[in-house]
């Protein structure tokens, strides 16, 4: 009997030893589970978990896997009992010490002790998943800075072909959209003290909520240079600057009563970071582009530099052309159009009223005794005169006149759907308030006064046009033969 038991036991001891010899060697961690609990563990099993083997032996199994792949780990575990073939499964196990490591296990169903029992083997795969993590993150991250720069640079060509002001920053806020971003244009007060917004994507519907917890208003609001504020850094300093929380940016810029509002606003706009980039125009500060949204990070603050850098370049080429144009057609003294476009508009002004039988009115005025003006205050005077007369004739005219400094100190009015009596009432008026002027410098007092001669074309007369100018005259030399100081209307 005992002779029959030591023969059975025989084999079975031998395939222990088998498994304990094997099983202190391997590499890999190798334990045995029965009825859910370790029965046996290795020492590569016992160093990676950080528990003895004595600790080890009858704690459930389980116990070591994070909650949520214990189901999986089970379910693999059953199918083995079953005899399936089992498959590798890769999850996440707690070490004694409370670190969490990646674990790839086999599990196979083995007869241990007589009785069924799954046999497990176990490798440390932190190291991999860690370097596939970091991989899979390098990954996303260059997919969205070439995504990120196609658009951007798709942006700086739209751009560099806009026409104006505000189609180059209507540009900006588009494509700054398509990246799903916020995006504001602020532009410098003349002072170089305050920054005015020019443009945003922020809806003034979602500004509403801010303007109501803060008492704020957003549109046409100056927001001062005050030291400190973050774009008062990047005014000063032109530095582009990630703005990473941007509650502590708004926290900053905010008037001190206002500040514990600073996450509140935030969230109402859904800001979570910015870049905020210096525009610069003819080497000087021009204003500020803000980029915000979520996920922006210091990565992104190059291009949104490279990226203001080309707004800049475009607000720079489109303010020459425009101060080229301007020139063109304006008077430098003065600011008014000049003869040459006087004549332009004139020529525009007399088809637009035969083609839809509007009359069309012109007024020439002429500066009474102004070489004596010159002659006894100076040309410098003579000239603060011709500006002051300017300014009173653009005062006077409606959006639809034409105001032009004809010659030296000659002016022209033209007014468009205006008839001969109209025309005299309006230049009445000018004539009243030239009269009413007194230009004070150097102590000394300067009236003056202005002849005027107005000319009408009426409606449905064909050629009368062409000398309305020679007829406008006339009615000034009238003015000027009847004392000066008046206004004649050709008849
Ligand atoms: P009135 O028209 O009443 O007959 O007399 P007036 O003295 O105004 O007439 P006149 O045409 O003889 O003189 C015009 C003067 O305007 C001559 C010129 O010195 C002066 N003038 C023309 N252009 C300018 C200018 O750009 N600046 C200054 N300071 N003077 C100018
Ligand atoms: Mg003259
Ligand atoms: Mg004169």
């Amino acid at each position: 009997m005992v002779q029959a038991f030591i023969q059975d036991l025989t084999p079975r001891k031998e395939a222990e030893e088998l498994f304990r010899t094997f099983s202190q060697s391997a590499p890999i961690g190798v334990y045995i589970i029965q009825n859910g609990r370790f029965r046996s563990a290795n020492p590569q099993f016992v160093l990676a978990t950080g528990y003895t083997e004595e600790e080890l032996i009858g704690m459930e199994s389980l116990s070591l896997v994070l909650p949520q792949y214990r189901e999986m780990v089970k379910e693999e575990t059953i199918k083995a009992l079953k005899g399936k073939r089992s498959t590798p499964v890769e999850y996440q196990v707690m070490s004694k010490s409370g670190k969490t490591m990646w674990a790839m296990e086999t599990v196979a169903s083995i007869s241990y002790r007589g009785e069924r029992a799954v046999i497990g083997s176990f490798v440390d795969i932190t190291e991999r998943k860690r370097m596939e993590d970091a991989l899979q993150s390098s990954l996303d991250k260059l997919a969205r800075n070439a995504r990120q720069l196609l658009a951007l640079s798709e942006a700086s060509h739209a751009i560099q072909r806009a026409g104006s002001l505000k189609e180059i920053y209507r540009t900006v806020l588009q494509h700054i959209s398509k990246l799903n971003y916020q995006a504001s244009l602020y532009t410098l007060t003349e002072d170089s003290r305050h920054l005015v917004i020019a443009a945003s994507t922020i809806r003034p519907s979602i500004l509403k909520p801010v303007e109501k917890l803060t008492g704020m208003t957003f549109k046409g609001s100056r927001f001062p240079l005050t030291p400190g504020t973050f774009y008062e850094q990047i005014i000063t300093g032109g530095e582009t600057t990630l703005l990473s929380p941007y509650a502590k940016a708004v926290e900053e810029a905010l008037p001190a009563p206002l500040r514990p509002l600073a996450g509140a606003i935030v969230q109402l706009l859904d800001l979570k970071e910015g870049i905020g980039a210096r525009l610069n125009v003819g080497g000087k500060p021009y204003g500020m582009l803000t980029i915000t949204g979520a996920g922006l990070t210091e990565d992104d603050r190059q291009a949104g530099s490279t990226f203001a850098n080309h707004v800049s370049i475009a607000i720079e080429k489109t303010l020459l052309l425009q101060r080229v144009q301007e020139m063109a057609i304006t008077d430098g003294l003065t600011g008014l159009y000049n003869h040459r476009h006087f004549h332009e508009l004139l020529d525009m002004e007399a088809k637009r009223a035969r083609r839809y039988k509007h009359c069309l009115s012109l007024v020439m005025s002429d500066i009474d005794h102004f070489k004596s003006v010159n002659d006894t205050f100076g040309h410098l005077m003579g000239d603060t005169v011709l500006k002051s007369v300017a300014k009173i004739l653009t005062k006077a005219a409606r959006e639809t006149d034409h105001v032009a400094r004809y010659g030296g100190e000659e002016f022209a009015i033209i007014l468009p759907e205006t008839s001969n009596s109209e025309a005299a009432v309006i230049a009445e008026r000018i004539r009243r308030a030239v009269e009413d002027k007194e230009i004070v410098a150097n102590s000394t007092s300067i009236r003056f006064t202005i002849s005027m001669g107005a000319a009408s074309t009426q409606v449905g007369q064909e050629g009368v046009v062409q000398d309305l100018v020679q007829k406008a005259d006339k009615a000034l030399y009238q003015a000027k033969h009847m004392g000066r100081n008046r206004v004649c209307s050709y008849s």
